[in-house]
């Protein structure tokens, strides 16, 4: 007979609340090993006795197949000795230093799918279904260790049968902490808009009043969905009256991917995030002669936010219907509704309310996906399903917590070369963002159990997420980052690149060294350190912040750098200057509120105003995505922007294009070509300037962030190009591209300055 061996496991990663235990007993037991299995602090420790076969059999399977939800990093092994015990056994949790991760919230899962819809089960239509593969997690977390009274499921008392399946080791709902069924869980209601409760089924009652061409808000996993039929233009724009909101696209939910496909193109990788148990928000294109929604859900888009059901409540909804209008509940700048508190905020949004008694602990918008042609995704935005997964951050061994950008803010905290990025917080100018961001660095401290050595920040002065850095750290040392850095850093720490990059940073604005508003950047360096080898030429914001909304500013000041007043009052296209402009532009010359910009976003802007699309705007990006959506893909020439070297950079001028887009313009050239033609000018000037830096420091990667490759052509394009001409190229991926990256990207480079001894 072999000889017995005994192990000690210690295994890291996602290994609790995703039926890990129970796998590894039914695992154990199936090699005819005896031994034990717990949860600790660190994770999940195991020892395991039997023939060394067997042992090896199991660590084998254990490494190579995990529960769904589950994900190893680790797994220390040690040699013991044998106890000759006779079975193998659960034994309770022991507390410890906290290193566990929780997973992000995940859809429902199959089985449970299967369940809700069989006739004969106790959970048929029950709208809160979960195990231990799926449901919600990190929005309903209070505090560690993931057990149920540190749930918003507390409350919730387990009944006979729930009890039974929760301390059955054999059993798909062994210790999931959110448990429940119809007998002892949440329950849905509906009210009016004044909140007064409305009798009959909830559910049957909100399918009615969107059939009747009713709004409704939808309380869902991290905060109130607003919901109408996406096939009726009146309850649509009902929609954009009450949100305020006349451009910015909706979100959908189709009920299924074969209906989605009847509406919209999906490659196999959309396709393979759409059906992930994550379910982002995935930007399609509309389908050529395919279904159409409501005009209005996507005002003169060739694109769609599309999602599929992930939650119960979802599924029973979409019954009966094809497609729903499903978008977060704001007002416009606003972040998204998602406690009892705000409900009277709904009121003015809303003809009624789905509701349900579980709470949301924690704020969580849709994730946003769009993917590359190649197949990479770009996240637009990375919450739900995603948070609060770690993303490895090598060379990082201490604690710091980046504080992250303005708009679009995320924060980061790593602790062991990880890094946890917070779900997508908003714009910090709005007081319940900046609330919410306290709120969730405070959370982030105590769920992964790491108090900051160091905190990194944007260098911008007036940032709140700057002032926040100085206020509630006085006693630590705080990093400042430079935007565009952090953008570089992002990408090259996300790839762990330790190498030298040319960095194409494009976006709106960030602050620069020089005290003006950078953007159109092109950066040589690593995490620790850049140069600045060339930008765009700078231009005037008339107005400042104001020229943000109101791009035909932008567009003026831009024009004031070629000409003086008289000949911009000649040579500017029908309708593009309005009221009082010559005294806006005397402010400017004179420097009044006119903040030098080289941003590529407000040449973007400055374009699309003059071509007459998106002079006043909604929102930040709306006349560079108008621009986009009217290029005409078959048009191939392009405008000049020269490159000029200057003392230790070169200077990108765009003044001739500004020139030959005016003389299109009098031509009455369609602004489709006028469109791709200036894309095409960015992507070859992109190439050019690459190719020369190549030339003369060797370095052949290229890292691309910020937010102006969300625009698909460049992005595509540019990447195309680049690689014809043997460039390596690397793009955010698993982390926001727009300033949603900049939080880990400043930890990055703060990591990178600590470790050479900077701080
Ligand atoms: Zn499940
Ligand atoms: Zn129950
Ligand atoms: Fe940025």
């Amino acid at each position: 007979m072999e000889n017995r061996e005994r192990y000690a496991l210690e295994v890291q990663g996602i290994v609790q609340g995703v039926g890990f235990r129970p796998y590894v007993y039914t695992l154990a037991i199936a090699h005819h090993l005896t031994g034990w299995v717990l949860n600790s602090g660190t994770g999940v420790s195991i020892e395991i006795e039997g023939t060394a076969s067997e042992c090896s059999a199991f660590l084998a399977d254990l490494r190579n197949k995990v529960p769904e939800l589950a994900r190893i990093d680790n797994i220390d092994i040690q040699k013991i000795a044998i106890t000759n015990e006779d079975s193998f056994v659960i034994l309770p949790s022991r507390d410890g230093k906290r290193t566990t991760l929780i997973p992000p919230d995940m859809s429902i899962c199959e089985a449970c799918l299967a369940e809700i819809r069989d006739k004969n089960n106790r959970r048929y239509r029950y709208p809160f279904t979960n195990c231990t593969n799926c449901g919600p997690r990190f929005t309903i977390i209070k505090d560690l260790p993931y057990d149920r009274h540190n749930t918003s499921m507390a409350e919730f008392v387990l009944c006979d049968a729930c009890q039974k399946e929760f301390f059955d080791p054999l059993d798909r709902r062994f210790h999931d902490q959110p448990n429940c069924c119809s007998e002892c869980g949440p329950k849905l209601s509906y009210y009016d808009r004044d909140g007064n409760p409305i009798s009959g089924d909830p559910l049957q009652n909100a399918k009615a009043d969107i059939n009747r061409g009713k709004v409704i808000a939808v309380k869902g996993i991290g905060g109130y969905h607003l919901v109408c039929d996406a096939l009726n233009s009146d309850a649509v724009e009902l929609l954009r009256q009450r949100k305020l909101r006349q451009n910015k696209p909706f979100a959908v939910m189709f009920a299924d991917l074969d209906t989605l496909k009847r509406y919209c193109d999906c490659t196999p990788k959309e396709q393979e995030l759409l059906t992930s148990q994550r379910r982002p928000i995935v930007l399609l294109a509309k389908k050529d002669g395919g279904l159409q929604v409501a005009e209005a859900v996507a005002p003169a888009n060739k694109h769609l936010g599309t999602m599929l059901p992930y939650t119960p409540i979802h599924y029973l909804l979409m019954e009966g219907f094809e497609v729903l209008v499903m978008t977060s509940a704001n007002y416009s700048d606003e972040p998204i509704i998602y406690n009892g508190e705000n409900a009277d905020k709904l009121a003015a949004l809303v003809d009624a309310r789905l509701e349900h008694n579980r709470e949301i602990l924690h704020r969580c918008d849709d994730s946003v996906i769009s993917c590359t042609e190649d197949g990479q995704s770009i996240f637009i935005r990375r919450s739900r399903g995603f948070v609060p997964e770690a993303i490895s951050i090598n060379g990082c061994r201490h604690s710091i917590l980046a504080v992250g950008a303005e708009q679009k803010n995320t924060f980061c905290l790593t602790k062991d070369n990880k890094a946890f990025i917070s779900q997508h917080i908003g714009d910090l100018d709005n007081h319940l963002a900046y609330s919410g961001y306290q709120k969730e660095i405070a959370f982030f401290g105590k769920l992964f159990d790491s108090q900051p050595d160091y905190i990194a920040h944007d260098m911008h002065p007036q940032y709140l997420s700057t002032q926040y850095a100085h206020d509630a750290y006085p006693q630590l040392p705080k990093i400042p980052v430079q935007h565009h850095h952090a953008h570089l850093a992002s990408v090259l720490a996300e790839h762990c690149c330790a190498e030298k990059a040319i960095g194409l940073i494009y976006d709106g604005t960030g602050y620069g060294t020089d005290g003006k508003l950078w953007g159109g950047e092109v950066l040589v360096g690593d995490s620790y350190s850049f140069q600045r080898a060339a930008h765009l030429l700078y231009a005037p914001l008339p107005g400042g912040e104001k020229a943000i909304k109101e791009p035909w500013r932008t567009a003026l000041g831009y024009l004031s750098m070629i000409y003086d007043t008289d000949t911009i009052e000649k040579i500017a296209p029908k309708g593009l200057l309005i009221n009082n402009w010559q005294i806006l532009l005397q402010a400017t010359s004179s420097g009044f509120n006119a903040p030098f910009t080289s941003g590529m976003g407000r040449l973007f802007d400055a374009v699309a105003a003059l071509a007459g699309i998106g002079r006043i705007v909604d929102y930040d990006g709306q006349a560079a995505i108008a621009l986009e959506q009217l290029l005409d893909r078959t048009e191939k020439g392009s405008y000049d922007i020269s490159i000029t070297a200057e003392d230790d950079s070169y200077l990108l001028d765009w003044r001739e294009m500004l020139t030959q887009i005016l003389t299109d313009i009098n031509n009455k050239t369609d602004v489709g070509v006028i469109s791709a033609r200036f894309h095409r000018a960015i992507c070859n000037i992109s190439l050019d300037i690459c190719i020369r830096l190549r030339d003369e420091t060797g370095i052949n990667i290229v890292a691309l962030s910020g937010g102006c490759w969300q625009n698909l052509f460049l992005i595509n394009n540019v990447k195309k190009q680049l690689a014809e001409n043997g460039f390596k190229v690397l793009i955010n991926s698993s982390i926001p591209i727009n300033d949603g990256g900049i939080s880990y990207g400043q930890a990055a480079v703060a990591a990178a300055q600590i470790e050479k001894g900077d701080w």
